[in-house]
């Protein structure tokens, strides 16, 4: 498989250290609010990677952290911590804040059939205590791990203590930035509104591994005994001593928002150097952003408007949303708007009806169509081109192929795609309300007619009844939304 290395700088043949075994550090969400539906992007982006993978017959070992400490705000390291913030606006223990958002995670990735990161479908009920098995991992239960890391990097002399924190010296790394090739002193004049926060501060780019528990922070709630004093880790320690106690010393993916290029993932980079004496990570892989999340307003009730709720509020189907986001590349921005999710939903729809009408011409069991599948795998082997999958699908559809194979082999598809293809096929045909018929034909009359306006008075009126009309080639299908 080819996927796109942000340190190669290009998309390269990865091949995983253990033969026939992947293992994937995901970088995860702070829980201290609900996920916007940027984040969820992301981890759409990852789900499919991570279906491919076990598609095309690997094995993954795969966690995802979930941070409940130690991620400032505007990612400062003097900044405020985002969820202890949120505890004191809500009034509650950060342990309370941290489970409640977690609680909004599961939610979001069992509507979206997002897979944990064992792979299994998420119950949004499920026993927190059981997150571990699943492939979530809290950062505060690796807090022995983060400090024997840390213990590590003093050991190899790349840290340096202050009256406030312990700090990692980036100095001490020729090729600190090597992700965006940018000199130290460039980066300097970046992050130099920070300086002076600590005097004793050697480099604005160096970074806290632990934070004591004095100064600003000398009532932070949630802090631990350390050789360095009662404190709290920093946000970048956590993934790297994560990663590195689950996965070992050395695992092949770790993936992240473009965000993290620059200052987050340099210094998981770095850490990892400073305990190892060598990278960790052999394919750093980042998806692009969903864009227009903070702008959109898309939901006029809530203000905010960007998470999912706000997007299912507005009648569209969690799936519209998932093929929004898996039909297009984890490296291409995309842009959230109203128009792009009925773009979204109306393919999806469309697809739905071309399978429901060769579900119609199906009497047996079918068999899945070892060519096509080939070169549904060459497109995922290829930096996971979706489009060109997609395309293969298109292609299958208009085959003189057996209908029964061909849905069998899109079935099969969609256990990378994860739309829920056959549910939604199979589903028992309803009994559409001989209004919604009526309106439907006065639409088409109103349609040939060229009369736009009224023939989109009509779609109105059927949505406004609960129901989607979809134009097919051969006319229209409606669905109930
Ligand atoms: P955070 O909780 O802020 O650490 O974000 C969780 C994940 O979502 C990270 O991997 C971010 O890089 C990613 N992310 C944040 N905003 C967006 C966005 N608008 N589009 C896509 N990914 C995002
Ligand atoms: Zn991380």
């Amino acid at each position: 498989m080819k996927l796109y290395n942000t340190l190669d700088k290009k998309v390269v043949d990865i091949k995983p250290l253990k033969e026939g075994r992947f293992s994937i550090y995901n970088c995860g969400p702070t829980v201290y609010f609900r996920m916007h539906i940027g984040n969820i992007r992301a981890y759409v982006d990852w789900d499919v990677l991570y279906r491919a993978l076990k598609y095309m017959g690997y094995e993954v070992d795969r966690i995802m952290n979930l941070t409940d400490v130690g991620h400032m705000t505007a990612d400062e390291d003097f900044g405020e911590d985002k969820v202890e913030t949120q505890a004191q606006k809500e009034g509650k223990d950060p342990l309370n804040i941290s489970n409640e958002y977690i609680r909004t995670v599961l939610e979001d990735f069992s509507t979206m059939n997002i897979l944990s990161p064992k792979g299994n479908k998420v119950d949004p009920n499920m026993d927190l205590s059981k997150l571990e098995e699943e492939g979530w991992t809290r950062a505060t239960s690796y807090i022995d791990q983060i400090i024997s890391m840390i213990k590590k990097m003093k050991e190899n002399g790349y840290t340096y203590e202050t009256k406030q924190a312990l700090y990692f010296d980036v100095t001490k790394l020729d090729d600190y930035n090597i992700f965006t090739n940018q000199s130290l002193e460039e980066k300097q004049e970046g992050v130099r509104e920070e300086v002076g926060v600590d005097p004793e501060k050697k480099h604005p780019a160096d970074f806290v591994l632990w934070m004591k528990r004095v100064g600003k922070y000398e009532n932070h709630m949630m802090h631990w005994e350390s050789p360095w004093g009662d404190g709290f880790p920093g946000w970048h320690i956590e993934c790297s001593a994560m990663s590195t106690s689950v996965l070992g010393e050395k695992f092949d993916i770790h993936t992240g928002g473009i965000d993290h290029i620059s200052v987050h993932h340099p210094n998981e980079r770095a850490q990892n150097i400073g305990a190892f004496g060598h990278p960790s990570v052999q394919y750093w892989v980042h998806n692009d952003f969903l864009t227009g999340v903070e702008d959109i307003k898309i939901s006029k009730s809530s203000g905010k408007g960007a998470n999912l709720s706000d997007a299912l509020s507005l009648g569209f189907d969690p799936m519209d949303i998932r093929y929004l986001f898996v039909s297009v590349n984890y490296r291409v921005q995309l842009k959230y708007t109203k128009e792009s999710l009925e773009g979204a939903r109306n393919a999806r729809l469309s697809l739905i009806s071309k399978l429901k009408a060769l579900y119609k011409q199906s009497s047996e069991e079918g068999n899945i169509l070892e060519d096509y599948k080939q070169k549904f795998i060459d497109e995922l082997n290829n930096n996971l081109n979706i489009s060109g999958a997609l395309g293969v699908i298109s292609e299958m559809i208009k085959s003189d192929e057996k209908p029964q194979d061909i849905l069998t082999t899109v079935y099969d598809f969609d256990r990378v795609l994860g739309l829920n293809l056959k549910e939604e096929v199979e589903k028992k045909e309803l009994d559409i309300p001989e209004e919604v018929l009526k309106l439907a034909n006065e639409r088409i009359e109103a349609r040939n007619s060229k009369n736009y306006e009224e023939a989109d008075r009509k779609r109105d009126e059927i949505e406004n009844m609960g129901y989607h009309m979809i134009d097919t080639k051969d006319g229209y299908t409606i669905e109930k939304k």
